[in-house]
């Protein structure tokens, strides 16, 4: 009857409309031998940037951290840590306790770090990072203390020893003036001595990605790589000094930064960049920097969602082709926005209550179009982190000359910690308030929706002699740089007995 011939019709309307949509998401997909091809293509960058002849070319520059040892459990005592470079800027009081009581307490304070302050001037945003922290000292009640610090600053440095740093450039969303090519660990000092009313024992600047490495390797030994999935993405792990060719001698591990954000800025992965990763880049504050960066961290995957909106839209098959105000908005699509999301614990009208809340007036048909293409970005994020994971165990298991190899990884970020854990389920809702013709057969995503999940299946895929556990690292910047601070303390009262 009529009923069928509306069904019928609705269905043919669905599928020329999935066709186009599945053709735009195409892009996006990486079947297993460009993500081997990928593998390669790192593993290729991280003998660069560690070999004396080419590292001055080196894409992914492979800094040496001056970290050359784990906790062991004997550190102790109290210490500040400050973490710039996240999502936010903390100051951290950090009590540990070595022995058969060994612990960590922390207590911290959160600072936003306004826009004007992030791209102001480099005084500026010291003088403000020494006033959060003049705020937390008086706070806590230790103004007078002069306790040794750790700072945590999350950006490219080249260091010469473990509290000296120098800015290599800005990345994410810092671009402060007078910065690059400075020593960070002078200008935190600089800005203390004129603010002139308490002092601080510098001891370590630190990556995240290192604090995260070694948070975790106060738990297991055998954590020897850190990664970050956050605002930002970066891998740290212990290399064999011998092939440190940058630095002296031969005996022991050094914890090396790759900054790997930074593969593909020479183009070697310009044919897998899709026409949203290209506009992505050019509105960033940094064009042609940090490209496999913005392709997978936290900070880029909202505005890659918001061009491909745009593009689907301009194609009249979402939003009934209009192109909404706040759809132009840059950033609408937080992390934690992305996130929810692609959650399939969230039932339909749910997701569309938070696209309304972005300003985006969505059908239901919308909604599912709209988590469908998350889910593609995120997951396209998560094959490519993994790609490069791969490249970095296969590396350390070559250098330890073993068939088999057992190793840790400790992970931090809010995109590898906030996204969910559950696949898209082809569910029915029956509670639709509103859209009756919604047709509940279209909620189906070919793509598993967890960041972690996806990574950790890569590795396994592309790793496939490496049995990488991941560690979950609970405050890795902040816990991480007062061990480090902890570590450096011991070895120079060491060196003092
Ligand atoms: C920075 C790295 C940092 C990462 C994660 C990147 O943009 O260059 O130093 O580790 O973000 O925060
Ligand atoms: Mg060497």
């Amino acid at each position: 009857g009529r009923g069928a011939a509306v069904v019928a019709a609705a269905a043919r309307r669905l599928a020329a409309q999935r066709r186009r949509l599945d053709a735009a998401l195409a892009a996006l997909r990486l079947p297993p031998a460009i993500l081997r091809e990928l593998r390669d293509k790192m593993r290729a960058e991280l003998e660069h940037g560690l070999k004396r002849e080419t590292q001055a070319q080196a894409t992914v520059k492979m800094l040496p951290t001056y970290v050359c040892g784990m906790p062991d459990g004997t550190e102790k005592g109290k210490f500040l840590a400050l973490d710039l470079g996240g999502t936010n800027f903390r100051v951290l009081l950090v009590k540990i306790k070595s022995g058969r009581r060994r612990s960590v307490q922390m207590y911290n304070k959160i600072f936003a770090i306004p826009l004007e302050i992030m791209q102001g001037t480099g005084e500026e945003l010291f003088d403000h990072i020494v006033q959060c922290t003049a705020d937390f000292l008086e706070y806590m009640g230790i103004k007078g203390a002069r306790l040794p610090l750790g700072f945590t600053f999350s950006f490219p440095c080249r260091q010469t020893s473990i509290d000296k740093g120098t800015l290599v450039g800005w990345t994410k969303g810092f671009k402060a003036t007078d910065c690059e090519g400075e020593d960070v660990v002078d200008m935190l000092r600089e800005a203390i001595r004129r603010r002139n009313e308490f002092d601080l024992d510098i001891v370590a600047v630190v990556n995240d990605t290192v604090g995260t490495m070694m948070t975790c390797g106060y738990e297991d030994p055998n954590c020897e790589i850190g990664l970050i999935a956050g605002t930002g993405t970066n891998v740290c792990y212990m290399e064999d000094m011998k092939n440190i060719e940058i630095v002296e001698g031969n005996e022991g591990k050094m914890c090396i930064n790759t900054e790997w954000g930074a593969f593909g800025d020479n183009g070697c992965i310009d044919y897998i960049r899709t026409k949203y990763d290209r506009e992505v880049d050019e509105g960033s504050l940094n064009p042609g920097k940090q490209r496999y960066e913005k392709m997978t961290s936290g900070m880029y995957l909202g505005e890659i969602v918001r061009q491909i909106l745009i593009d689907l839209t301009k194609q009249g098959l979402l939003f009934r082709g209009h192109i909404s105000e706040s759809l132009r908005k840059k950033g609408i699509f937080e992390t934690k926005f992305l996130s929810q999301i692609e959650s399939d614990r969230l039932a339909l009208p749910q997701l569309r209550r938070i696209l309304q809340q972005l300003g985006l007036d969505s059908t239901c048909e919308d909604s599912i179009v709209v988590k469908e293409v998350c889910a593609a970005v995120s997951t396209r994020a998560a094959q490519l982190c993994g790609a490069g994971l791969a490249a970095v165990v296969e590396k350390k298991r070559e250098n330890r000359g073993v068939e088999r190899l057992q190793i840790t990884v400790g992970a931090d970020g809010t995109l590898y910690k906030l996204h969910p854990h559950h696949w898209i389920k082809n569910c029915e809702y029956k509670d639709l308030s509103s859209e009756s013709s919604c047709l509940n057969i279209l909620f189906f995503s070919p793509f598993p929706s967890s960041f972690s999940r996806i990574l950790q299946e890569t590795v396994k895929e592309l790793a496939p002699q490496c049995d990488v556990t991941f560690m979950l690292s609970e405050d890795g910047s902040g816990k991480g740089a007062a061990l480090i601070t902890a570590v450096v303390k011991r070895l120079h009262n060491v060196g003092q007995k």
